[in-house]
């Protein structure tokens, strides 16, 4: 059972939503009040940057902290709460950690539930019919295209989001970064790595 609650925009909804925003956008731009250019680099910021740095801080403290992430595998609501990033009411969060063995993605066939509090917006591939598709059906070749391309031996699990449960995929922590600190070691958290379709940087690749 899938359930749509007034922030879980399924498809119908966000055209709704879209339409009216694109109306709004361009009345305001008629009449010299906004610049789209601007609202275009204010939505890219949410989408790459302030949301996922909650997310990137969640794992930078698994892979420090052993305890915590003890509690995240547990109760990965909690303990991400605790951390000050909200689920909102009846909206759990489950981490799922990669392995050497084990790769895991996620993804919501039904329509495009993403963990916000820990992720910000999602993006734009995440809510398309392709990815929401064969992700379940052929997860090794989307992964491809995205770049990674992982042994044969090495299984995927793929997760299927809900709006009562969301997932937020813990990386395995790249090699030689023992010395660095959580602030450096969450500069490696991308996005991607946290739905599955990227892995952490190596030490050294900047930002
Ligand atoms: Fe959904």
């Amino acid at each position: 059972m899938h359930d749509h609650d007034d922030h879980h925009h399924h498809d119908n909804h966000f055209s709704d939503m879209q339409a009216r925003v694109k109306a709004l956008e361009t009345v305001l731009t008629q009449k010299g009040l906004i610049d789209p250019a601007a609202i275009d680099a204010i939505v890219e910021t949410y989408e790459t940057k302030v949301g996922p740095r909650n997310g990137a801080r969640v794992v930078a403290k698994a892979w420090s902290e052993p305890d915590f992430a003890d509690w995240l595998s547990r109760d990965a609501t909690a303990a991400i709460a605790s951390l000050g990033y909200g689920g909102r009411q009846g909206e759990h969060m489950r981490a799922v950690f990669n392995t050497a063995a084990t790769h895991n993605l996620v993804v919501c066939t039904l329509c495009s539930c993403y963990p916000w509090a820990v992720l910000g917006l999602p993006p734009v591939w995440y809510k398309a019919p392709p990815y929401r598709s064969r992700a379940v059906i052929d997860p090794r070749s989307v992964l491809e295209e995205f770049g990674l391309t992982l042994p044969q031996t090495k299984k995927i699990r793929v997760w299927d989001s809900t709006a009562e449960l969301r997932y937020i995929v813990i990386p395995e922590r790249p090699e030689g970064t023992e010395g660095l600190d959580q602030e450096a070691l969450a500069d490696l958290v991308t996005r991607d790595s946290m739905i599955g379709t990227g892995l952490a940087k190596p030490v050294g690749a900047g930002r």
